[in-house]
Formats: C-alpha cells, structure tokens, sequence
C-alpha cells in the first residue's frame, strides 16, 4: 500500500512524486508512459530558468530526479479503473491493465491529455515540422511567417490572435459555416489586418518540402472547391482531449472530460486530488503542469496528517 499514489508520469506525475517523496512517505507513480507530452515535444523554450531544452532531454532529466528519492516507478502501466476508499481516510484502489490493483491513501490523478489530430495525411509526418499544436510554445519559431490556425473555436481563434503578432500572416480555416468564438474574441480578429478567415474549409492535407511544411491544401465545402495555400506553419486547434476515460462516473468531470479541481487540486472524492492537463486547471503548460503537481502533492500530505488514523 502506498500513502501516496500518483497516476500518470509527465511533469505533473513527476513534480507530485518528488514533493510526495520528500515528505518521506511511502510513494509509487505508475504511468503509462514516463515523460507523457514532453516525450513528443522538441524544444522547449518557456520552462523558466531552463531557456532551452528539447522534450526527450527533460524527461529524462524528471527521471534523474525522480529517481533521487525512493520512488516506486511502474512505468507502462496503464490505469483502467478507480475504485474509491469506502470511507473517508480509507485505501483507494486503481485497478491497472496487466489486472494488478494498487492500493493508496491517497491518489494523485495525472493523465494528462492529448491534441485532437486532423487525421489528413502529412499531418503526422510533419508533426513538430512545421505542423503544431500549442501557440504558446511554438509561436515564437514562425516569426515573421505564414501560419495556418485550424479550427474557429475559442482556442483557435485565441491562437490566431496571438500568433497575429508574431508572425506574418494568419490564415484560419473553420469547418463550419462560421467560427464557434466568443464574438469579443471574433471581433478581435476581424480587427487584425494581417489575418485571413476562411469558414466552410476542410484541411485534406498537409504538403512540404526539403522536410517540412510548405503549404496546405483544403476544400471549400459551399464550391466543393479544392484551394492550396502556401505558408510555413500549421497549428492545429481542435481540441484538447483529457485521458480521464477511464474515470467517468467515477469522479466529477467538467463538460470537456476534464477532472474538476479546486484550488487545492481537491476532486469530487476526498482524499483523490488530480493536477495537470487532465483537470480544469487554466492553460496547459509544462510549467503550469509542475507547480500543479507539487501543490496536489501538498494538500495529499495535508489529507494525511489530518486523516491518519493510525
Ligand atoms: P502529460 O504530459 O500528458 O502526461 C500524462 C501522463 O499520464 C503520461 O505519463 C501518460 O502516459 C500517463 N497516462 C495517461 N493515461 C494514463 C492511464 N490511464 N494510466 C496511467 N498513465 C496514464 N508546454 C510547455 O510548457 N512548453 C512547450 O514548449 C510545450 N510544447 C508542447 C509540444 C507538443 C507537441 C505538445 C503535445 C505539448 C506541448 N506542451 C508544451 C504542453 C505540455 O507538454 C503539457 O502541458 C504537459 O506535458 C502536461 O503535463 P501533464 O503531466 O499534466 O500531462
């Protein structure tokens, strides 16, 4: 039995282990791959104090660190059920894919999540090479260039904002008829001289050259139409999916799938905190995602000084 589990092993899994294991109690991180986002991740220019490092780098530079402290890591583990304490300060119990079940008093859940893909070809051959999936890390690389925002969303149109002042010219492409923004933001783009706005656009696919992206092709779906667009940079906008499936009915989820936390990354079941990209939490950074850890770590130490019944 651990006094702390925590499940998921990117920067949040990692910064909630370290805090957890510092505190000397008995700790275990079980992940379905060690490192999560990171792992795909080249370079990482915003992790402040760090102003650059590449994705494969950090993770393992997370392990060292973890390793330095007696941690139980059971990597290539996947969660596939909760099982909550039957009474308050109670061992909960999560259920893995290989059919063992590990016990804890208390969990830390760290999922994380994932970009939704086009799913149009080259979009996975150029992944990291021209094609993209978070303004705040990779904007700075395509300043002065032509960039392409897919999806007229809040996050897409938000991106495409933000990207207007970094690089040259902004095409976004919606699916739909018209864009699914907050009209403030709507507006705000309108307003924007160096940005196209196409809707009723369908991404096929994504084209390059010498290795990387120089353009897209997508069909107008009033015309049938089909158009080419040359630009450097894509930044695909269509969504954040949180890896809480496994969850669902047994903690409360927001309407997006993600773990609702309060600002003491407590969830709906006592003892059970959650940090990260797979809650509520505002934006979705590595950064953000460290200090969500060490703070769910925290109030899980604080449980258990209040809750030790033995
Ligand atoms: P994740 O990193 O998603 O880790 C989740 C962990 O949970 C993984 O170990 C995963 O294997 C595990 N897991 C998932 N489901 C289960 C399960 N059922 N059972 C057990 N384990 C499970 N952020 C920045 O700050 N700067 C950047 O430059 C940057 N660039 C990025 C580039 C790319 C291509 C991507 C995809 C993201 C980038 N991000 C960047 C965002 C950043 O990677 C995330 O915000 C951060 O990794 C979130 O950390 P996390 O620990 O919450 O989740």
């Amino acid at each position: 039995d651990f006094e702390v589990l925590v499940i998921g092993g990117g920067p949040a899994g990692a910064a909630a282990a370290i805090y957890a294991a510092r505190k000397g109690i008995s700790t275990g991180i079980a992940a379905e791959r060690f490192g999560g986002q990171v792992s795909d991740t080249m370079g990482i220019e915003n992790l402040i104090s760090v102003p650059y490092t590449e994705g494969p780098k950090l993770v393992s530079a997370m392990e060292q660190h973890v390793n330095e402290y007696e941690v139980d890591i059971m990597n290539m583990q996947r969660a596939e059920k909760l099982i909550p304490a039957a009474q308050p300060g109670g061992l909960h119990e999560v259920k893995l894919a290989n059919g063992a079940s590990l016990k804890s008093r208390t969990l830390i859940l760290s999922t994380g999540a994932r970009w939704r893909q086009m799913g149009v070809p080259g979009e996975e051959e150029y992944r990291n090479k021209g094609v993209a999936y978070c303004p705040h890390c990779d904007g700075p690389l395509f300043k002065g260039k032509r960039v392409a925002v897919i999806g007229g969303g809040n996050s897409g149109v938000e991106a495409a904002i933000d990207l207007a002042g970094i690089v040259g010219h902004v095409t976004l492409i919606e699916f739909g008829d018209q864009m699914r923004a907050d009209e403030v933001l709507q507006k705000k783009l309108r307003s924007l001289d160096n940005v196209k706005i196409i809707t009723s656009g369908q991404t096929t696919e994504v084209v390059g050259e010498n290795g990387r992206v120089s353009g897209l092709n997508y069909t107008d779906r009033t015309t049938g139409e089909a158009h080419h667009i040359e630009l450097e940079g894509i930044f695909v906008q269509i969504g954040l999916v949180p890896n809480t499936e496994w969850l669902k009915g047994d903690i409360e989820l927001s309407q997006h799938g993600e773990i609702i936390v309060n600002d003491r990354n407590e969830t709906s079941i006592p003892g059970v905190f959650a940090a990260g990209d797979a809650t509520t939490v505002p934006y979705k950074q590595i950064v953000i995602s460290m200090g969500e850890g060490a703070k769910a770590s925290l109030s899980a130490f604080d449980f258990l000084i209040r809750n030790s019944a033995q």
